[in-house]
């Protein structure tokens, strides 16, 4: 059984441009965290922080800050989602991953709509 996310932290939906997969990573408070403050040379835990990535829950390492492969998204079609992330939430926490915005509200044009 997966482990419950805590309410305070944000789902955060990362869509990998090249495939329009939807993953799905959790952002913790800091309050979360076990602190993981790395002292890097002539930079500082603000640096770390800022190159630290946001790992997906199927494992992806993505830097949605700054690269242009994997971008923040709240708008998407639910069957983007990562199967993999999805897989990994537990049940209370699934229902939060279709709190998200769609691009259109009819799906007329699905051919598998009919299923
Ligand atoms: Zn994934």
């Amino acid at each position: 059984m997966s482990e419950q996310i805590p309410s305070d932290a944000d789902l955060l939906f990362v869509e990998t441009v090249s495939t329009g997969t939807v993953h799905i990573a959790v952002q913790y408070r800091p309050w979360h965290l076990t602190p993981v403050i790395q002292t890097v040379e002539g930079g500082g835990a603000l640096v770390a922080l800022a190159v630290s990535p946001t790992v997906t829950r199927c494992g992806k390492r993505t830097f949605p800050q700054f690269e242009r492969d994997h971008v923040k998204t709240n708008c998407f079609r639910d069957e983007q989602l990562c199967r993999a992330c999805y897989r990994t939430l537990a049940p209370a926490d699934q229902e939060r991953a279709f709190e998200h915005e769609t691009p259109d509200g009819d799906e007329d044009d699905e051919p598998e709509a009919a299923a």
